[in-house]
């Protein structure tokens, strides 16, 4: 198959998983069903067509109207579907020799996605997605190439080590945090999602994830501060920094272990 044709497949693969993504975008935070009922119109509650619920061309054809009531529908659902989409095709050009990975990571990064745009919103990461995302790190480790290993069970062991590390430094952080700041920069949702990093990145991928998230975290916050756009009280969510680092890591783009042991990958 030319090249050009498996990238777009991989894309057009990101931009069914990003419409799923939008299911649970909307419905664990309601505590719904994401298998039934099918799509619905969020204002009119008429069920969505398989010909209007195309990833991004259905929203572009509607031009972001229902197509019964003609209520506005948010530019995020073609949003979170166009940011998988290009996750996909990022993924399959980075792991094309690993594309097994390629697929395993597709599925992380839709996950990813669906946890930063809830916690964004409602501050809560729900269990479905960071254990879900735990348990499924768990067991693609043997295809991990950062994990590979002669060795059948090796992989297990890192996937289950890195997922303990993450969630001893997060709680660790959270702590030492609280203690600082006497207020609650991150809760129970983060330390599990760290935990999950770490079954995907192993310890010091979630070290790097750790240190990165908090970074950017903290730029966005001292931004909005300078800016007279937040007060010290009001809180901020750690989730999406997090999984900002985590899509980073995803591509291998921080060294594993930055700034402790940087090593060429
Ligand atoms: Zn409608």
């Amino acid at each position: 198959m030319p090249s050009w044709i498996a990238s777009a497949l991989a894309a057009w693969l990101g931009a069914v998983l990003g419409s799923f993504a939008n299911v649970l975008i909307h419905r664990l935070p309601e505590d719904e069903s994401i298998l039934w009922p099918p799509s619905r119109c969020p204002r009119c509650r008429a069920s969505i067509s398989w010909r209007d619920n195309i990833p991004l061309l259905s929203w572009l054809l509607l031009r972001g109207r229902c197509r019964r009531c003609r209520g506005a529908i948010s530019p995020l659902y073609p949003a979170v579907e166009l940011v998988v989409a290009l996750l996909g095709w990022g993924l399959w050009r980075r792991w094309q020799a690993h594309p097994y990975w390629a697929g395993a990571s597709l599925l992380a990064a839709c996950d990813l996605v669906a946890v930063a745009a809830i916690d964004w919103k409602h501050f809560i990461i729900p269990d479905e997605l960071s254990l879900g995302l735990l348990v499924l790190g768990l067991c693609v480790a043997p295809l991990n190439p950062i994990f590979a290993q002669p060795s059948w069970w090796k992989p297990f062991l890192f996937s289950v080590r890195g997922a303990a590390i993450g969630f001893a430094l997060c709680y660790g952080a959270a702590a030492v945090g609280s203690a600082l700041f006497g207020k609650e920069a991150m809760g129970g949702g983060d330390v599990k999602l760290l935990a999950a990093i770490g079954a995907w990145s192993g310890g010091l991928g979630a070290f790097d994830c750790l240190l990165v998230g908090s970074l950017l975290g903290s730029i966005y916050g001292l931004s909005l501060l300078a800016a007279g756009r937040l007060r010290r009280s009001d809180p901020i969510p750690f989730g999406p920094f997090l999984v900002a680092a985590a899509l980073l890591n995803l591509f291998l783009i921080l060294p594993l272990g930055f700034p402790l042991v940087p090593i060429a990958s």
